[in-house]
């Protein structure tokens, strides 16, 4: 309760100065800031999944969007992808839906909301804590278009690029879940923080959030995440690369790695196709689009080492 108390404390303190950036602004997701929703279920907030138990949402994810989530991740019990070409870009033999669990559990433990303050919950744990080599840039989150062609994030690898926030400033950092704190010793915390895009931009125009369509390209993405929890040394997190022309142009939104987070989401993307039975043409085309952009986005791709700082 002191812990709780003292954040209120921090939140009340950061609002009543007045930031209004809106990723800042937000009271704190243990206190008032979330809104109330007459239908929610206390039970359903800040508890694992149902679906793939090992994933736990943060009291910050609505539960509309904990229900699309948990949707998506059902989609995998319907999975029947035979054809296992491109496995190795996941280091998989096969795309059988216990395989892709696994591959998903192994990089995903907690999903936060876009509210979840990060200026107040990740905390300074340990000063001058020893990483070894130096860190390198937080390019880990995945962005696409809205319907007005604006460039949008979808989500991003928080636990990711935290770890190599405190790796470049020698702090060991950790960051708060419902109350507890996890130190982020690796980028295998698989914390992974929702974005504006991910239900907006990520979709079919004009179909329902939950369409089979909309989850499979919803799921690409937890995968293109799951990525950034590997990878070592210069490599770490697997970031993404600067565009050095096209659409992107600029931004970082490209992929060096032939096995990196937009080369994942585009093996997975690539098998889905076939998979969306009782799709429409548009729905397909969307998917095809998706695949046509993710491979855009490929820049002389090369094989590197995904093994991970550390496991948990
Ligand atoms: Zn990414």
């Amino acid at each position: 309760m002191l812990k709780l108390a003292v954040i209120s404390l921090i939140t009340l303190f950061i609002s009543a100065c007045g930031i209004k950036n809106a990723a800042d602004a937000g009271t704190s997701p243990y206190g008032n800031g979330v809104p109330s929703d007459p239908l929610a279920s206390a039970t359903m907030k800040g508890t694992p999944s149902t679906v793939l138990p090992g994933i736990t949402y943060d009291v910050t994810v609505p539960n509309d969007q904990r229900a699309l989530i948990e949707a998506d991740f059902d989609t995998l019990n319907s999975l029947n992808i035979t054809d296992s070409s491109d496995a190795e870009v996941l280091g998989i033999n096969d795309f059988r839906t216990a395989t892709l669990k696994r591959w998903l559990l192994d990089r995903t433990k907690y999903i936060v909301g876009e509210s979840y303050n990060s200026k107040v919950l990740v905390r300074v744990a340990q000063s001058n804590y020893d990483y070894g080599s130096v860190g390198i840039a937080d390019q880990v989150n995945e962005d696409d278009y809205d319907p007005n062609v604006r460039i949008v994030t979808l989500m991003s690898n928080l636990g990711a690029a935290k770890y190599l926030n405190g790796k470049d400033s020698s702090q060991l950092l950790s960051m708060g879940v419902n109350g507890g704190y996890i130190s982020v010793t690796t980028p295998r915390i698989g914390l992974e923080q929702l974005a504006e895009g991910h239900f907006t931009a990520n979709r079919v125009p004009g179909t329902e959030l939950g369409s089979l369509t909309n989850r499979l390209l919803r799921l690409a993405v937890y995968f293109h995440e799951g990525r950034h929890t590997d990878g070592n040394s210069d490599n770490t997190a697997m970031p993404h690369k600067v565009c050095t022309s096209g659409t992107y142009y600029k931004k970082a939104a490209c992929e060096g790695n032939s096995n990196g987070p937009y080369a994942v989401e585009l093996a997975l993307l690539k098998k889905f196709p076939n998979q969306c039975r009782g799709c429409t043409y548009s729905e397909i085309s969307t998917i095809n689009a998706k695949i046509a952009d993710k491979q855009s986005r490929m820049i002389n791709p090369r094989y590197s080492d995904p093994t991970p700082v550390r496991n948990l």
